[in-house]
């Protein structure tokens, strides 16, 4: 048995979350996988019932899971709207210590218009300046005096290997074999060159690794006018979230941005988008993005030892998604279609059925 947490969100989080759940749901008859899922509630409604957006009881619970699916949530806005908003995909990454985001952004067949987009960021997850961020943990934002605004950007050696090992792991598996470290260690000499030193590091671990270094306003020019020549990127939090969505509009829409927040020994699945509140509600959402998610999610499942039905369910949602997205009748409208959420999850289920 199996067992997997999860847990809805907000904004496009029960819409998406329903339909991947509807998919897994096929996947369990399908091959057979042994899933208990269960759900817990975060986000909004957590807050209103518990007083805080990730209650105690939900960490224990995620804590116990073999995998966590998570939906994207909308903690807080500025200014912050109550108390308790404490943004629970910071809290779960923190407490499971998912230190690694592995943030995928592929170019569908037959979604052609711009370069062919086929890279992975690999962002650190637990520290730079998202660490103990959250107001009610000890901030790392204050406010010495009034008008004035201090954020702290925490880099560790320890955490900066440890991503560094992902990164050059992931690259071993992948045929380009190159790795682009992102960072801006001319201006923030001692973090980002901290940062830096610890991963050429483990890069001299791995010369059969094509190894870049490239300043992150670099990098964004270049993601833009030449995606081709990245492969694996390897960067801090901040730099990682901006320009793995930056990469997942490149390749097609961040509605098909799946990502895997992964530990030692735990993972989590989770969309790289956020709530999208501008088009909740409305059936237009791509729940490609989170199906990609469990779909990592699942071939993480099977590397870890689970039976090898885990990586021919999580192959063959690769595939099935691959089909849907190739359908333009079931292409939702930020990939330039007319579909719902509902159309692209059937055609999603009903290519699973087919192969
Ligand atoms: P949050 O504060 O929760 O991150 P946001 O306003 O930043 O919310 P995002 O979710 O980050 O919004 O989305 C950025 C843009 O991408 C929005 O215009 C949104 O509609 C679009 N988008 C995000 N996810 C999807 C999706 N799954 N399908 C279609 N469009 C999406
Ligand atoms: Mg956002």
């Amino acid at each position: 048995m199996t067992r997997l947490l999860v847990l809805e969100g907000d904004g496009i989080g029960p819409e998406i979350v329903a339909a991947t759940c509807d998919v897994l749901a096929v996947l369990d008859a399908r091959f057979n996988l042994g899933l208990i899922v269960e759900r817990a509630e975060i986000g909004f409604p957590a807050l209103a019932a518990h007083g805080t957006t990730i209650p105690d009881a939900v960490i224990a619970r995620a804590l116990e899971a073999d995998g966590v699916i998570l939906g994207p949530v909308s903690h807080n806005a500025y200014p912050p709207v109550s108390e308790g908003g404490l943004n629970p995909s910071g809290v779960l990454r923190k407490r499971l210590d998912l230190y690694a985001n592995i943030r995928p952004a592929r170019t569908p067949e037959g979604l052609g218009g711009r370069a062919p987009v086929d890279l992975v960021v690999v962002r650190e997850n637990t520290e730079g300046f998202y660490a103990d961020r959250n107001m009610a943990e000890g901030s790392g934002e204050f406010l010495p005096e009034p008008g004035m605004a201090l954020a702290i950007r925490k880099i560790t050696a320890k955490a900066s290997r440890r991503i560094a090992q992902s990164a050059f792991a992931l690259a071993e598996t992948r045929p380009a074999r190159r790795v682009t470290v992102v960072h801006k260690a001319n201006v923030l000499r001692l973090s980002d060159g901290l940062f830096l030193d610890e991963v050429r590091k483990v890069a001299a671990d791995h010369p059969e690794i094509t190894v870049d270094e490239m300043l992150v306003d670099a990098a964004a020019a270049h993601l833009v006018r030449a995606p081709e020549r990245f492969d694996v990127i390897v960067t801090t939090n901040m730099f990682g979230d901006i320009l793995s969505d930056l990469a997942s509009e490149l390749a097609g829409s961040l509605g098909l941005g799946g990502s895997l927040n992964a530990g030692e020994t735990r993972a989590m699945a989770q969309a790289q988008h956020g709530s999208a509140p501008d088009i909740a509600g409305t059936g237009a959402a791509n729940p490609g993005s989170l199906i990609a998610s469990v779909a990592m999610l699942l071939h993480w499942l099977a590397g870890r030892g689970g039976a090898d039905s885990f990586a021919r369910a999580g192959a063959a949602t690769d595939a099935a998604l691959a089909v849907a997205l190739a359908d333009p009748a079931a292409r939702t409208p930020d990939i330039g279609g007319t579909g719902t959420t509902r159309a692209m999850t059937d055609r999603v289920i009903q290519a699973l059925g087919s192969d």
